[in-house]
Formats: structure tokens, sequence, C-alpha cells
């Protein structure tokens, strides 16, 4: 039976995706494996690739600089294309790499052996790799510990994908969400460095269940969450609070300038068509909270944004409410 889904690009990209994995921060669980393949394997360079539409990018990487390259001159867009582990023993003499960049010149790889990553559901997402600059050989049980660290390397993806993320929308859990909460205070505190959290509420959410049924509800939650993560810059995290409210964290930015994301994000949200048979269109209420020295935990700095949103709320929906800062109120009084 032809294998369907090893040609299958779009659903291989999506899948990859799904994981919410790419450009996000060293992990120690995948800096361990990969320099469990260093020493076991005895090779200077290791990666675990990740085989985006246009590029290569490493989760993690020992003994290489670059973060990411081209798909064209990637060793790892070759494995992916196989199911079996791909072996070459010396890139000099084989004719698919011979005059690729990374052999001729730095990191001037001479033997390779990479095992495919693939998903629960048959998708093959990049690659766990063993690079060498000599050429060798690797033998059958190298091949066999390359092949299980590459299955634990998948089985960490998904516990990362299963702790972080919603399964309805794809956004950060509550938990996630609230850590990297606490490192913007840490952030604020040290560096003085401005973060504001965006929390929004979907106006008659009820209204809707009750009216189309809760699977349309769901397909509302599913495509805010879809516009938030598509529209959100990756330096920026989009979680799920509870029900249909959810949080934006907007590092390095203020006040003025969260007042303005809200509003477009607001405006765009209003802008959704979401079903075709009927279209729904939803509005949501947003509270803006900047980070202050009042905010000492994020409890706290999550009151602040629900406050400001339950002003939205009060005065009409469909609105961005700015947080009151003790401070601010304390002066009002004065
Ligand atoms: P408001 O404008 O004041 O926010 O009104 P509302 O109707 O949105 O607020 P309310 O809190 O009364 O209703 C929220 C509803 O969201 C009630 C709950 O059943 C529903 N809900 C919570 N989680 C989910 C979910 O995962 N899927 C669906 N379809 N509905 C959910
Ligand atoms: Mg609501
Ligand atoms: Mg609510």
């Amino acid at each position: 039976m032809a294998d369907v889904k090893l040609n299958d690009e779009e659903g291989r990209v999506a899948a990859l995706h799904r994981y919410h994995i790419l450009d996000t921060r060293e992990e120690e669980a995948f800096e361990n494996i990969t320099q469990l393949v260093q020493s076991i394997l005895r090779v200077p360079i290791s990666a675990v690739s990740l085989v985006d539409r246009d590029r290569q990018w490493f989760k993690s990487r020992q003994g290489i600089d670059a973060r990411e390259t081209s798909r064209d001159v990637a060793f790892c867009n070759y494995t992916i294309r196989q199911r079996e582990p791909m072996i070459v023993s010396n890139a000099n003499e084989d004719a698919r790499f011979q005059n690729n960049p990374l052999v001729t010149g730095m990191p001037h790889i001479a033997s390779y052996a990479g095992v495919p990553l693939e998903t629960p559901d048959g998708y093959q997402i990049g690659s766990l790799c063993a690079i060498d600059t000599v050429p060798r050989e690797f033998d059958a049980q190298q091949i066999d510990i390359l092949r299980k660290l590459g299955k634990l390397v998948v089985e960490q993806m998904e516990l990362r994908q299963i702790a972080e993320r919603d399964h309805l929308t794809g956004a950060l859990t509550r938990r996630a969400f609230l850590t990297e909460m606490d490192k913007e205070i840490t952030r604020f505190q040290r560096y003085e460095r401005p973060a504001t959290l965006l929390m929004l509420d979907v106006d008659h959410f009820k209204a809707i269940n009750d009216g189309y049924g809760h699977p349309a509800g769901d397909r509302v939650l599913t495509t805010v969450s879809k516009y938030f993560l598509g529209t959100v810059r990756t330096t920026d995290c989009f979680g799920r609070l509870g029900g249909e409210e959810f949080g934006v964290l907007l590092p390095d930015t203020d006040g003025e300038a969260a007042i303005a994301a809200a509003n477009r994000f607001r405006e765009e949200l209003a802008l959704l068509e979401i079903g075709d048979d009927p279209i729904i269109r939803v509005t949501a209420s947003f509270g803006i909270a900047p980070l202050s020295t009042d905010v000492g935990i994020c409890e706290q700095w999550l009151a602040e944004a629900d406050i400001a949103l339950y002003r939205a709320k009060r005065s009409g929906r469909n609105r961005c409410c700015l947080a009151e800062m003790k401070s601010a109120k304390r002066s009002q009084l004065a």
C-alpha cells in the first residue's frame, strides 16, 4: 500500500505546527537527548531538526551555531522522506551531498546518521541526527539507540503539548500561561522591562451555546483562538484562562501600545465569520493591565485585568478598559 502520509506535505507541516514548538527556547529534556547522542555515538554534532515548510529549525543542537538553515541544504530533508534511518558514511562520495555547502564548508559534514521523528498520526516532522566531520560507519547498535532516542524526542514533544496546550483551542493552558506571566514579572522586577496583560471574554457567549448548540460554541472558541495564534508575535503568549475567557501577554509593551493592540484585536475579532450556515459573529470585551510595581504575584496581575474587563462588560461590552493603577488611585484620592 502506498505510504500516503509520506507524501502529504501540507498535512506534515500542519502536524509540525500543531506542536507550537518552532522558535521556542532551548529546553533541558531535548538538550539531554542530543548530548546523549554525542557521547554514546561519539560524534561532535547532534541535533533535533524540525523540517518546516522552507527551513530546518533546530529545537536542540550540539556542535552547531546556527539555529536554522534553509531546507534545500538539510540532510534531514532526505531523512523525513523515508521510514528507515538514513545513513551517509561518506558525504563527499555521495552524489546527493558532495556539493552541499554544509559538506564543502562549515560545519564540514562528512558522515551522518538520522532517524525520522514520526508523530503518533504518522507524519515525519523532522529528525534526530548524529553528524561527524570525518567519514565513518555507524553500527546496528548505535542506530538502534538513535532510533529509541528519536522516539523519546517525540514523546517529549507530546508531553510538552499535553501540559502546555489546551486540547480544544491549541491556546496555552491556564497553568502554562501563568508560568509565562511569572517570568514577565521577574523580568520587570530585575530589568524594569514593561509588559502588559490583556484579558478578554467573549460577549454573550451563553446565547451562542443556547441558540446554536454547544458544538457551534466550540467552533467559536477554536476560531477566536486560531485568529490570536496567527496574529500575535512569536514573543507574545496566548492562553485560555477558562471557558470563553482568554489572556494575551505582550512583553516589552507599555499601556499605550497595548491599548492600540487590544483595539485592533477587538475590531478584527468582530469581523470574523464563523461557520457558514448560519454565519456567526462575535465580539469580546478586554481588560488591559500594564505591569506595575503594585504587582508582586501573577494573581494580582490577573485581578487587575479582571477588574478592568468587568468595567468593559458593565459599560456596554465590545470595548477595552485600562486597569487603574493603585498608585494612580491614591493620587486621585489625594
Ligand atoms: P458576558 O457577555 O457577560 O461574558 O456573557 P456570557 O454569556 O459570555 O457569559 P457567561 O459566563 O454567562 O457564559 C459563559 C458560557 O460559556 C457558559 C458556559 O457553559 C460556556 N462554556 C464554557 N466553556 C465552554 C466550552 O468549552 N465550550 C462551549 N461551547 N461553551 C463553554
Ligand atoms: Mg462571556
Ligand atoms: Mg466568562
